[in-house]
């Protein structure tokens, strides 16, 4: 035995705790988790895993209204909540017992309870109040829904963690925010048959996406009967016979039999004892780390949610991976947090990789920009008024693509590739020089000759 109980401590088995552990036990170091929920994290349990279940549940809803083009012939289609959710329950128990079975695999002590920072190398048991001591300590507890500033009623408000389990599928639901989450449920709220309204307080919902996809993601959105209120919050939220109403800041109100908040989430550090070690906390009380992950403490390391940096499952077990590999495999290495492909599985579904083109324009003297908007194949038998949209930026000298858009069946699927090429710094020639897979929407991304033209500048 060494100095130590341990040579590393994780505290949160989630996508990026996991990982470091499991790598870092493999590279001989003697492992502990501490869990105080589920193992799997929230992806796993309460994110992206089951959020894409519900999302494949409700776009159902659009294959039996298209099946009869096709010549199908469907009798009246009814859909069950409780057994979507048991269905789903069994799927997520199921990954979380694969997830044990991998770290019990390679050694690694599982410690269900919670645990907090005692010192530098030290760790404190809540269940049993054991203090155990490690060489070092990862904090991966990621983040938890934020509720915003307090208003009067907040205690009715549901959050993602709560949606996921709801008892029964409301009549009537509003969903406060405009960022991933928001968009998100409304969409499978929406296609499940719930009346559903977003509240955004911007002016328009997908602040930092391409221009482009939030106009034809809020124009889809409104076709399909999902009421957007923007420029207003909720002031207050009182009950009702039938739910609750919301009174908003612009005048007004906005009643439904449940309202749930997405507006943004914040990191797990509230109690965790970082204070008693000296670990410098941000802005929002993220664990502040530099580019190996390392805390102001030497001993102490952070990677996801629980950081500043993207919030997204990839890039958590990414850095996991890269901490593993610097501090138990001698083979240092950073995560560049860059280029990093995004989708929001919204029906329509976006995804992006690259600059939108706001920001594209400020990187480059000239840039050139590349759209096709077109039915898809699909939709000509199906009558689906739906249109898929693309967009390429290209650096107008160095011909290098810059930002690659999407909005449509399969936007995330299509956006992961083309990630790839952006990565190796592909130029519009090497996209025109690759041959089409033919019938695909795909393919637009090959076959874009025509430069897009702002009408004023057309019209002069
Ligand atoms: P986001 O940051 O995506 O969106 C938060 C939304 O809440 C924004 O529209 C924001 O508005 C709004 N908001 C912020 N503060 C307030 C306030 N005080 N009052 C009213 N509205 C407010 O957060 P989410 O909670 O949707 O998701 C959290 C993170 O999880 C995401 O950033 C993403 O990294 C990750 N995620 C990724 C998914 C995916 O990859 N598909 C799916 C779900 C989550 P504004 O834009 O004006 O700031």
């Amino acid at each position: 035995m060494g100095k130590f109980d341990y040579d590393l401590f994780v505290i949160g088995a989630g996508s990026g705790g996991v990982r470091a552990a499991r790598i870092s036990a493999g590279y001989g170091a003697k492992v502990a988790v501490a869990e105080e929920y589920r193992i799997g994290g929230t992806c796993v349990i309460r994110g992206c895993v089951p959020k894409k279940l519900l999302v494949y549940a409700s776009r159902f809803a659009d294959e039996f209204a298209d099946a009869p083009g096709f010549g199908w012939s469907v009798g009246e289609a009814t859909f069950d909540w409780p057994s979507l959710i048991a269905a789903k329950d069994k799927e997520i128990a199921r990954l979380e017992a694969a997830y044990r079975t991998n770290l019990g695999r390679t050694g690694v002590e599982i410690i269900e309870e919670r645990a907090t920072v005692e010192g530098p190398n030290a760790v404190k048991l809540a269940k049993s109040g054991r203090v155990v001591t490690a060489g070092k300590i990862l904090i991966a507890t990621g983040g938890k829904p934020w509720l915003a500033e307090p208003i009067p009623g907040i205690e009715h408000v549901i959050t993602s963690n709560e949606a996921f389990d709801l008892p029964e599928l409301p009549k009537s639901i509003v969903v406060a925010g405009g960022g991933y989450i928001a968009v998100e449920f409304a969409g499978i709220f929406s296609r499940l048959g719930v009346e559903t309204t977003l509240i955004y307080r911007g002016d328009k919902i997908l602040r930092g996406f391409d221009e482009d996809l939030r106009d034809r993601m809020t124009e889809a959105y409104t076709k399909q009967g999902i009421r957007i209120v923007t420029n207003n919050i909720f002031k207050s939220i009182d009950r009702t016979d039938a739910g609750f109403v919301g009174h908003l800041s612009g005048g007004g109100t906005l009643e439904a039999e449940k309202i749930m908040f997405a507006v943004g989430r914040v990191p797990n550090t509230a109690g965790l004892g970082l204070e008693n070690a000296g670990v410098e906390l941000g802005w929002n009380g993220h664990v502040a780390v530099n580019e190996y992950s390392k805390s102001s403490v030497d001993s102490i390391f952070a990677v996801g949610d629980v950081t500043d940096r993207a919030a997204l499952t990839p890039v958590a077990i990414r850095e996991g991976h890269a901490f593993a590999d610097t501090e138990f495999g001698d083979k240092p290495r950073m995560i560049e947090h860059t280029l990093i492909p995004t989708a929001v599985f919204s029906t329509p579904e976006l995804a992006s990789v690259g600059l939108p083109e706001h920001l594209a324009s400020e990187r480059c003297e000239k840039l050139d920009i590349y759209k096709a908007s077109f039915r898809p194949m699909k939709a000509t038998l199906s009558g689906r008024d739906e249109r898929v949209f693309m967009k390429l930026l290209v650096d107008g000298e160095s011909d290098k693509i810059l930002g690659c858009h999407m909005l449509g069946d399969g936007a995330g699927e299509i956006i992961q590739m083309a990630a790839i090429a952006l990565r190796l710094g592909a130029t519009k020639a090497d996209f025109d020089a690759t041959i089409a897979l033919h019938p695909t929407a795909a393919e637009e991304f090959v076959t874009m000759r025509e430069k897009w033209i702002a009408p004023t500048e057309a019209a002069g």
